[in-house]
């Protein structure tokens, strides 16, 4: 007799691993209630969870008990039912909850019936007076009858849970409206009018002067922007309202993306591409409709990878497919989004994290509903609920900004392949310094390799020159970062009219303040990490936690006031270009300069303008713009980052050097490079230096090799983390007991998983948490997951209390 109900599957919002079943009765399984989400009561509580797929009546329900949804939340799917696997697989490898996992992927407070408003229709009063409905449906109408409100407003003043599905059945039986109220923000189009000709004919002779030049105009013109028309006849207004009247010409509205500069992003029409890059096109979309495909393009800086991409996403696009273009997070609109919206317009969505949950949520609903064709975004954009998906690109596929941390730990551009596997479609990472990871892939084949090897327009490639900074000491023996070489540079730059980058990967004013009398570095009360001078605020900060300490602070163990500084940063090098170059205009962009909103744009904008001739920068200016006029890069000092104890911290060197050297000559104009190291002949240095990843890739993969790091071999860190110094550690001690216990008990184990640990972390303390970590590695990735399956689920808990916290960290990329 319970045959035509509906069975759905549901993932709760809660640390849980497994899903549940449950009945939706029929006032509530209208449509399809796949990618909705649903309250569940779970256990003694009551749950959000999502709903995963519908399923009619089996067997298998008698013996159990299944209960029934208290209600459906959303009026339309938040996502299609091809992400449920997509959801189920992370949730497998992440060893992370799968309601928690669709959590993360769904953009915060997206919620359509939050965001809508709902207002009171005239039936709704009277059904009010008529006295016949149930008493939340009546205090929901009398509140309307105030003032139209929010499903989540309506929540909080009637302290109580109104649901969406409430409202949606008020709804349908006519007693509210829906407004839906989108906040106006910076990605809502403008409109703007564009006037050309009708086609009729003109009546001989008759025209005033300022009607025929409007004619005159278009005609030569073709379709011209009012705002365009007027500017070339001022008095364009009252003819064209005379001559659209009559007939003679038509105009439409349609909508003006603006650049963050706030110009229009004029359309632009596709170049013909190289013969290089109709070499990747057209092997690229060979593989079009086919199936799963991976490709790893290797193009050097301003070879054209953007206009691959764009090529690739209209072919699809024509044939009916969806895009997702990942690109990595930076603190503004990228060059990539620009150019996407001027080559496609209207068809593109962008989500990024500078929009408000409003903007969010319709650009959400533009790419469910299928209204658009092409999503550009961040990390987080792997999620998006795309259907039909035929591309998935992946621009500067190595960008560290595509792991997350924090949360669920994963890495996007992974994601990206595993979404394109599990939709059958073609995935793309582009990157001119392909990460170790991807450029193996193609050695063993599960990647097909694509290169890009000069730039377009035959651009030359900057010419790199190496400075030892071992021969570079002033007459005192202090070690100078400023080269006779680079000032030379600067100053033949600054002649030209030309612009000047100087990198360097260290903001604040110097490296590290130590005691001079014995030797103690200045460091966090809160992190293990030394702290740096600011100097424009006189005080010492810590680059982790934000601990600040005025610089007049004595030696913490001797007392001595006798503080020296060691290295140097950005506002260092600022001081000191300032008194090298008096007149020159410098501006620094480093995390110091741009907390205020609107700061980067601001030097952008500067720089664009030609009112900066030196910018100075950390690894922030490096991604996602160009700039045309900067034609000498100085590279500071190569070596800050190359002694990291992380095994990838040559790779990330190299890749930072490399892009850093690639922003040279990006225009018309040759570019220089100046590279400074107290390491001339680090193959690190030395493969940068011509761009050369193939040569890196050489030397740095007998490395990985010979210690058995990534891609050799498959990692899983446990990392644990806690307030309480000896607790932790005990803490820590007891779960590596564990560990090596799972492995004598286990044959298998003892082969495949090794255990590194537990060993305090590089850096012990972070924001006031002492933090310890238990490496597994193997060969294979099964076996090290169900080893750390078996520590998490069956262990952990009994070992670690409410005061040590642990997570796992799959494919980790910070070991620090
Ligand atoms: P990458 O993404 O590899 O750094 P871009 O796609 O940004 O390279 O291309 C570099 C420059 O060359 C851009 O200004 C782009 O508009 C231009 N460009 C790319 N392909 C062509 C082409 N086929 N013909 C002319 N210009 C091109
Ligand atoms: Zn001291
Ligand atoms: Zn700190």
């Amino acid at each position: 007799m319970l045959n035509n109900l509906k069975y759905i599957d549901v993932a709760v919002d809660l640390p849980v691993y497994s899903t549940f079943t449950y009945i939706a009765p029929e006032n509530l399984s209208d449509g399809s209630l796949t990618g909705k989400r649903v309250a569940v009561p779970f256990g003694q509580r009551k749950a959000t969870g999502y709903v995963l797929c519908e399923s009619e009546y089996s067997s298998e329900y008698d013996n159990k008990e299944i209960k029934s949804i208290f209600d459906v939340l959303d009026e339309t799917p938040l996502f299609p039912p091809s992400m449920v696997p997509f959801f189920k697989w992370i949730s497998d490898y992440y060893i992370f909850p799968l309601g928690t996992v669709i959590k993360t992927a769904l953009p915060g407070g997206l919620n359509s019936c939050e965001i809508a408003k709902f207002s009171i229709t005239p039936a709704g009063k009277e059904t009010l007076d008529e006295n016949r409905i149930s008493s939340l449906e009546k205090r929901v109408l009398s509140l309307l009858e105030n003032s139209p409100a929010s499903v989540k407003k309506l929540c909080t003043k009637l302290n109580e849970n109104v649901s969406g599905a409430l409202l949606v059945s008020m709804e349908k039986r006519g007693w509210v409206a829906r407004e839906k109220e989108i906040k106006s923000g910076k990605t809502k189009a403008r409109l703007e009018s564009y006037i050309c000709l009708s086609g009729c004919r003109m009546p001989d002779g008759k025209l005033s002067l300022s009607r025929k030049k409007v004619i005159d105009c278009l005609e030569s013109y073709g379709e011209l922007s009012f705002k365009r028309l007027k500017e070339q006849i001022p008095s364009a207004a009252k003819a064209v309202k005379a001559l659209e009247e009559k007939g003679y010409l038509v105009s439409t509205k349609r909508p003006v993306y603006r650049d963050p500069f706030g110009e229009e992003i004029e359309p632009d029409s596709a170049p013909v591409p190289t013969h290089e890059q109709e070499n990747v096109i057209s092997n690229v979309l060979n593989f079009l409709g086919k199936g799963f495909s991976p490709f790893l393009l290797n193009g050097v800086t301003g070879s054209g990878k953007t206009e691959v991409y764009m090529k690739l996403a209209s072919a699809a696009i024509d044939r009916g497919y969806s895009v997702l273009v990942l690109v990595p997070e930076i603190a503004l609109i990228s060059q990539i989004e620009k150019r996407f919206r001027a080559r496609f317009g209207e068809c593109v969505a962008i989500l990024h994290s500078g929009l408000s949950s409003g903007e969010k949520f319709d650009q959400w609903n533009r790419i469910t509903d299928g209204r658009i064709s092409i999503t550009i975004g961040a990390r987080s954009a792997v999620f998006a609920p795309l259907s039909n998906i035929g591309l998935i690109v992946v621009d500067e596929e190595h960008d560290s900004s595509y792991k997350q941390e924090g949360g669920l730990r994963y890495n996007a551009r992974d994601l990206a392949v595993v979404r394109a596997k599990l939709e059958n479609c073609i995935v793309l990472l582009g990157s001119a310094t392909p990460s170790l990871q991807s450029h193996q892939n193609v050695l063993s084949k599960k990647f097909s390799g694509l290169t890009l090897t000069k730039r377009v327009e035959n651009r030359m490639m900057p010419e790199v020159s190496i400075v030892d900074l071992k021969d570079n000491r002033d007459n005192r023996g202090v070690r100078r970062f400023f080269s006779q070489e680079l000032i030379d540079g600067i100053k033949n730059t600054l002649v030209r009219k030309e612009q000047v980058l100087l990198f360097l990967n260290r903001r604040g004013f110097a490296g590290f303040p130590v005691c001079s009398v014995c030797g103690e570095a200045v460091k966090c009360k809160n992190c293990d990490i030394s702290l740096t001078l600011h100097k424009a605020e006189n005080s010492y900060k810590c680059h982790y936690c934000g601990y600040t300490k005025t610089a007049a602070s004595n030696c913490s163990k001797c007392g001595s006031s006798a503080i020296q500084l060691l290295g140097l940063g950005t506002e260092k090098v600022e001081a000191a270009v300032k008194s090298l170059f008096p007149k020159a205009r410098v501006a620094r962009m480093d995390a110091d300069t741009t907390i205020r909103k609107g700061s980067v744009l601001n030097i952008l904008k500067d720089l664009n303008e030609h009112n900066i001739d030196i910018l100075i920068g950390t690894q922030m200016v490096v991604k996602g713009h160009d700039y045309p006029n900067i034609t000498l890069v100085g590279i500071i000092c190569a070596d800050l980052s190359l002694a990291f104890p992380d095994f990838r911290a040559c790779e990330r060197t190299f890749q930072l050097l490399a892009q850093v050297a690639g922003r040279a000559g990006r225009g018309d104009l040759k570019g220089r490079v100046i590279l400074q190291t107290y390491n001339p002949d680090h193959f690190t240095i030395l493969a940068a230096k011509k761009q050369d990843f193939k040569s890196f890739y050489q030397k740095e993969i007998l490395f990985r090799k010979d210690l058995d790091y990534p891609p050799f071999s498959k990692m899983i860190m446990i990392r644990l983390s806690g307030k309480d110094k000896k607790k932790t550690h005990e803490c820590a001690i007891a779960l590596g007991k564990c560990c090596n216990e799972l492995k004598a008990e286990n044959k298998s184990f003892q082969k495949s998983v090794i255990v590194l640990g537990p060993v305090e972390a590089s850096v012990t303390k972070i924001a006031g948490r002492y933090r310890w970590q238990i490496l597994l590695k193997g060969h294979s990735f099964n076996p090290i997951q169900q080893f750390a399956r078996k520590i998490i689920f069956e262990k952990a808990k009994k070992i670690c209390g409410k005061d040590t916290s642990i997570f796992i960290d799959v494919d980790p990329y910070f070991m620090m």
